[in-house]
């Protein structure tokens, strides 16, 4: 797929489920820590990335 606004609307997209995950996760309270292994997150790290889903352990390489 080389359509550049295609590639555009699919990142708007990744983006958008992340952010109704984190929304997810701060009902269930559970934002703010590692969705694998439930420690709390680095606030430093979510200053940077406030939709960190994961410890630096568990962080998945982007
Ligand atoms: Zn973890």
């Amino acid at each position: 797929m080389s359509d550049p606004i295609a590639e555009s609307i699919e990142t708007v997209g990744t983006t958008l489920d992340a952010v109704e995950r984190a929304l997810t996760r701060l009902r269930e309270g559970t934002y703010r820590t590692c969705s694998t292994c439930g420690a709390p997150l680095d606030p430093d790290a979510l200053d940077v990335d406030p939709l960190a889903e994961r410890c630096p352990v568990h962080a998945e390489p982007r």
